[in-house]
């Protein structure tokens, strides 16, 4: 081979593989994070300004909104994604509001018209908890809105699983496309969204810079590994899942904390994700904690507990029973 043929070559290969990951950027449309979220407070009656819910504009068609501390300790984040057709909202926050609508009233506003009225809002959930799906009803009277429920049956009718948890689906928003992809594990519908147009991944409560709460290992196992098959030759910007429960310091807050000072970046990275399946492998089934997140399943620990608390209490009452004999004889 000719020196020019093998400079040609290797300046083709050069721009071939230098090419492919600035493209792949590129495409995603950038956005920013918003860093000084309301921290909530140790005595919320005494807040005299606590904000519902913020509103963080991530670009001009993509805003993370979060429920205060001083409404609920979960603090939620939920997410909406305009298209050119449709919106999404992805879930609905842990505030079950019964005379006022503060979650309908937030997000409405913020969808552009469409042919001359509101676009049309899908609401879809990262799991079917609580704390993901108690603004539901805020939405039920609004005719453009259509919730999908987080159960099984309604997934696979409102998404279009046929294989769950194997496949993904696509929910189309015209000129934007976001991925929907099975995650159980944390809970038995939970579901991971991928968004082509910021490749940002919305993990819900199965990744977040805090409690991974394990309900099935081998199920959170074969989620994280399907995931990381799915986004692996992806752009992923960052990682926004539904809860910060970690400080700056890399501390959890005590669960149930109204009271987040010093709290941690909402956002992980692809290497937490990567991390997920070798680290769920390890698992020792109780509690491992890592810099970004800390890997608990708390079913498991409190049967360590209550089987701990049984063998005391038989201790205790072996003692009492040989004290008596003793006395007695
Ligand atoms: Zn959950
Ligand atoms: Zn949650």
């Amino acid at each position: 081979m000719k020196i020019q043929t093998l400079v040609a070559a290797w300046l083709a290969t050069t721009l071939l593989l230098g090419a492919a990951p600035a493209y792949a950027q590129a495409t995603a449309a950038a956005g920013s994070l918003k860093t000084d979220w309301f921290e909530g407070a140790a005595d919320c009656s005494a807040v005299v300004s606590a904000p519902q819910i913020e509103v963080h504009a991530f670009n001009e068609t993509t805003y993370i909104l979060r429920q205060s501390l001083c409404s609920t300790f979960e603090a939620p984040f939920m997410y909406l994604l305009i298209g050119e057709d449709k919106a999404l909202l992805i879930d609905t926050g842990g505030v079950e509001a019964l005379s006022s609508t503060p979650l309908a009233d937030t997000v409405l506003p913020l969808l552009p018209q469409k042919d001359g009225s509101q676009m049309p809002l899908t609401i879809v959930h990262s799991h079917g908890h609580s704390d993901h799906k108690a603004g539901d009803a805020e939405f039920t009277a609004h005719p453009s809105v259509r919730v999908i429920g987080a159960q099984l049956d309604a997934l696979e009718a409102g998404l279009g699983f046929t294989d769950w948890p194997n496949d993904s689906t696509r929910i189309e928003l015209g000129g934007r496309t976001v991925h929907a992809v099975p995650t159980p594990g944390h809970h038995k519908t939970h579901v991971v969204y991928y968004d082509e147009a910021t490749a940002l991944a919305f993990t819900g409560d199965f990744l977040l810079p805090g409690r991974l709460i394990v309900e099935d290992t081998d199920t959170y196992l074969k989620s994280a590994e399907r995931l990381v098959a799915f986004l692996n030759d992806k752009p992923v910007p960052h990682i926004l899942g539904a809860h910060v429960e970690l400080d700056q310091a890399g501390a959890l807050y005590d669960f149930g904390s109204l009271h987040h000072p010093k709290e941690r970046g909402l956002a992980l990275g692809k290497d937490d994700l990567m991390a997920l399946p070798a680290r769920l492998k390890d698992f020792n089934g109780f509690y491992a904690p890592y810099p970004n997140y800390v890997i608990t399943h708390p079913m498991h620990m409190l049967m360590v507990v209550a089987a701990g608390a049984g063998i005391v209490l038989m201790l205790v009452i072996w003692g009492i029973v040989r004290f008596i004999r003793k006395r007695r004889g």
